[in-house]
């Protein structure tokens, strides 16, 4: 059994000021569950996605 699935280092803590929540060693993203929505907004906010229209 030496097949394992990629993990994150363990204890790892949530990047958004002030969080102390613990990432789960499968979530790779940098912020907790909570804030990685909130990050994503926040971006969304500031670079507008720019629409064409079909021609
Ligand atoms: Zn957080």
């Amino acid at each position: 059994m030496g097949k394992m699935l990629k993990t994150s280092p363990d204890n790892r803590k949530c990047m958004f000021p002030n969080c102390t929540h613990i990432l789960s060693i499968y979530n790779h993203d940098v912020y907790c569950h909570i804030h990685r929505g909130q990050a994503t907004q926040a971006q969304g906010q500031k670079h507008k996605v720019l629409t064409r229209p079909h021609s």
